[in-house]
C-alpha cells in the first residue's frame, strides 16, 4: 500500500474536535480512490484513548504521539513532531481544519518540509492521480482550482463545517502505532490559558449562527441576537464594526480578519454586507438577512432577506421559533 493520506486529529482537552471527523470522512473516500491508507496524527497528553474514535470515523492507521510536552498546542513541538513522523513515513498527503491551530502547525510544517500548502480549501477530489482543491476568493465570488502538481506531501487546510460526516462504523478499530516525540527545543512559553466558558456552540463548529452588525446600535442591544440564538441553539456572530465598537468580543468577530464559518444556517441582523464580512461567511449553507436597507449588500447573498427593523424583526422571529422547536 503506498504512503497514505493523513489527517491531524485537532483536540482540546482530549476532545476531537468535529472538523477531525470532516476529513477523515473525505480523506476515506480520497484514501480508497488512490489506493492509500488513511492515517489520523494524534498528539496530546493522555489522548491515547481518542484513538478508537479516529478508527470508526475510518482511518486505518492512528499515531499516537502521548507526552507532556504537548499537553498545550505549541508550534515548535507540534511542528517538530509532526514533521518527524511525516519525514520518516512520507505521506502522500497531510490534512488540517483550516483553524487556528491547523493554519499556524499546516503553514509551518509546509515551511519545514519545503513543500506546498493549499488553505482554506472548501472540496477536494481525486483527479489524474492528484488531488485538485477549489478554495474560495473574493468572498466567494471566485474560485481557485488548486494542486500541487510535484511537491509531497501536499499540505491541505479545509474549511470547517463544509464536508460532510459519514455516519461512524462501530467497532471498526484502527492500528495504533504510539510514536516517538521529539519535541525539540521548544520557544513559545505558554504562561495562562483563558477559557472562555459558554453554554453556546462554538462559532466555528455551530451549525446556527446568529449574528449582530453595526444595526444593533449598542452593546446592550447584543442581548436581542443572544435570546434569540439561546432560542435556537445557536452561537452568536458579529461583525467589526461591533468588536470595533467594544460592543462584543474579538473571538465572536465573523470575517476576513476574524472567523471563517459554514453553519447550515446563518442570520445576520444589521449586518451590511461588506466583501470582509462575506469572506468569512458567504460558504453558509443558507444566509437569512434582517436589514432595514432593501439595497444593502448582504440581500445579495441572502437566500432570505427581511426588510425591516431588527429591533421588530429578532423577538417575533425568536418566539415564532420557538413555538415551531417546542
Ligand atoms: P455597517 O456597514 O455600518 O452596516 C450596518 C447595517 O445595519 C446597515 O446595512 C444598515 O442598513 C443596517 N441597520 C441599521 N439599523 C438597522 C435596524 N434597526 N434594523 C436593521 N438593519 C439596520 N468586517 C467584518 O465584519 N469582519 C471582518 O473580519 C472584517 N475584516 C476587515 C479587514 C479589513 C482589512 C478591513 C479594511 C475591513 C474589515 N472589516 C471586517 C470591516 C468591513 O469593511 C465593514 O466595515 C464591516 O463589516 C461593517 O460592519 P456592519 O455591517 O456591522 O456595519
Amino acid at each position: 500500500m503506498a504512503k497514505g493520506i493523513w489527517v491531524f486529529a485537532e483536540q482540546r482537552d482530549a476532545k476531537i474536535k468535529k472538523v477531525t471527523y470532516e476529513l477523515l470522512s473525505a480523506g476515506r473516500g480520497l484514501a480508497d480512490q488512490l489506493g492509500e491508507e488513511l492515517c489520523a496524527v494524534l498528539l496530546g497528553k493522555d489522548v491515547a484513548g481518542l484513538a478508537a474514535a479516529l478508527g470508526e470515523y475510518g482511518a486505518d492507521k492512528v499515531y499516537v504521539v502521548d507526552n507532556e510536552k504537548l499537553a498545550e498546542y505549541t508550534c515548535d513541538a507540534y511542528v517538530n513532531v509532526v514533521a518527524d513522523l511525516a519525514k520518516a513515513n512520507e505521506p502522500t498527503a497531510v490534512f488540517f481544519g483550516y483553524t487556528a491551530v491547523g493554519r499556524d502547525l499546516g503553514a509551518s510544517l509546509a515551511q519545514r518540509l519545503a513543500t506546498g500548502m493549499v488553505s482554506d480549501a472548501v472540496s477536494v477530489k481525486v483527479d489524474g492521480g492528484q488531488l485538485v482543491f477549489d478554495r474560495p476568493l473574493y468572498a466567494g465570488k471566485a474560485f481557485v482550482t488548486a494542486s500541487c502538481a510535484e511537491a509531497r506531501p501536499v499540505i491541505a487546510a479545509m474549511r470547517p463545517n463544509v464536508l460532510a460526516i459519514n455516519e461512524p462504523a462501530a467497532g471498526k478499530q484502527a492500528e495504533v502505532v504510539n510514536a516517538d516525540a521529539n519535541t525539540g527545543d521548544i520557544r513559545q512559553k505558554i504562561k495562562e490559558v483563558a477559557m472562555a466558558i459558554s453554554s453556546r456552540p462554538e462559532l466555528t463548529e455551530a451549525n446556527i449562527i446568529v449574528s449582530g452588525g453595526r444595526g444593533v446600535k449598542n452593546a446592550e442591544s447584543m442581548k436581542l441576537i443572544e435570546e434569540l440564538a439561546d432560542a435556537i441553539g445557536a452561537a452568536v456572530g458579529c461583525s467589526r464594526a461591533v468588536v470595533d465598537a467594544g460592543w462584543y468580543p474579538q473571538s465572536q468577530q465573523v470575517g476576513q480578519t476574524g472567523k471563517t464559518v459554514s453553519p447550515n444556517l446563518y442570520i445576520a441582523c444589521g449586518i451590511s454586507g461588506a466583501i470582509q464580512h462575506l469572506a468569512g461567511m458567504s460558504s453558509s449553507k443558507c444566509i437569512v438577512a434582517i436589514n432595514k436597507d432593501e439595497d444593502a449588500n448582504i440581500f445579495k447573498v441572502a437566500d432570505y432577506g427581511i426588510v425591516g427593523d431588527l429591533f421588530q424583526v429578532v423577538p417575533i422571529l425568536k418566539e415564532e421559533l420557538k413555538k415551531l422547536l417546542a
